[in-house]
């Protein structure tokens, strides 16, 4: 697993080659993980397209979720302190 995180704005990384932002839930109620690329929901296209290589992701995925969703907490916290948001 690479640091993808680090260094990056929050909430986006990059994993096997694919780009992905944390976005809002979608309307399926998905944790809100998204492709940069077409800011389609991660989990949506999964359910639609079994079989296919990002179907593998899934349990990596969800831990990316959570992962990013921590450090959206933290960079909330750090720009809360400092006292801007640029
Ligand atoms: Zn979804």
């Amino acid at each position: 697993m690479p640091t993808a995180l680090d260094g990056r704005t929050a909430g986006e990384l990059q994993f096997y080659g694919i780009k992905y932002y944390m976005g809002r839930p979608c309307k399926h109620g998905h944790s809100g993980l998204r492709y940069s690329c077409n800011r389609s929901c991660v989990q949506c296209h999964e359910e639609r397209a079994p079989g296919t290589r990002h179907r593998k992701l899934t349990r990596q995925i969800k831990r990316m979720t959570d992962q990013i969703q921590a450090m959206q907490h933290h960079i909330h916290r750090m720009e809360s302190a400092h006292g801007r948001a640029d």
